[in-house]
């Protein structure tokens, strides 16, 4: 006997797309807290061998961002426009390239799938840059891996003496804004300004003082973002 057809009435469908919705948000709070309790190594092979799951991630990245009232990267666009177009940036984490999509400068892009031609795929912490070879580096919503010391030593390392590094983070990563300073100092990254008045996300701005000092930086803890099911 054959199975009656499927009932195509608009509730049926509404709630198809409901369940789709739903597994699609659990997919990317799985992803994403992949992403940030694991080493950015990890990242690098999670999104190798299942690149779909890169393209998942930044949907549900996107629908978060939507529901804040400023994206962070305007806040770093709004930022180099002050300052000159010579300026050479590279931007950790870069997504869809909206950073190089909205300035003059020139910008390295660099992330793990590439969203747009621009990309140079990458793991953050081993970029094909040479030494001190940009005026800016930038980790807009892009500190995830584990291993944060690496990842911002790569910065050291690319970043002129004197050079800017801007990171927009999300404000409930921080445990102890000041700890986490002096830990950047450690690093060789002086705070220039620090902008904490969004109650969404911080913009912090750091010069280059010089090279990494050896040894932990404790202070260097960010908590995972995590979002809640909705
Ligand atoms: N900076 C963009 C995107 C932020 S989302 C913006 O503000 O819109 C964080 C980005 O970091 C994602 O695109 C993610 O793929 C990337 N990312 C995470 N771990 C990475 C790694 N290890 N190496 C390179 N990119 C990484």
């Amino acid at each position: 006997q054959e199975a009656p057809p499927e009932p195509r009435s608009g509730r049926s469908a509404a709630l198809r797309a409901r369940m789709e919705e739903r597994l699609l948000g659990a997919r990317f709070r799985y992803l994403n807290q992949q992403l940030y309790t694991g080493s950015s190594r990890d990242a690098a092979r999670l999104f190798h061998a299942d690149p779909a799951a890169f393209h998942l991630y930044h949907r549900g990245f996107e629908r978060q961002v939507r529901r804040w009232p400023e994206r962070p990267v305007q806040r770093i666009v709004r930022y180099l426009r002050r300052r000159p177009a010579s300026l050479v940036v590279a931007d950790f984490g870069c997504g869809d390239c909206t950073l190089a999509a909205s300035v003059r400068n020139r910008v390295h892009c660099f992330d793990l799938v590439p969203l747009s031609p621009q990309v140079t795929v990458c793991d953050m912490a081993e970029v094909p840059l040479a030494d001190e070879s940009v005026d800016v580096a930038v980790f807009c919503l892009a500190l995830m891996g584990t291993n944060l010391q690496e990842i911002l030593g790569e910065a050291n390392r690319v970043l002129k003496l004197g050079g800017t590094l801007m990171v927009a983070e999300v404000a409930s990563r921080f445990e102890n804004i000041c700890t986490f300073l002096k830990a950047m100092a450690q690093l060789g990254f002086r705070t220039v300004s620090k902008d904490l008045s969004s109650s969404y996300f911080y913009v912090l701005e750091f010069a280059k003082t010089g090279p990494c000092r050896a040894g932990p930086a404790p202070g260097l803890r960010l908590r995972p973002c995590l979002y809640k099911r909705r």
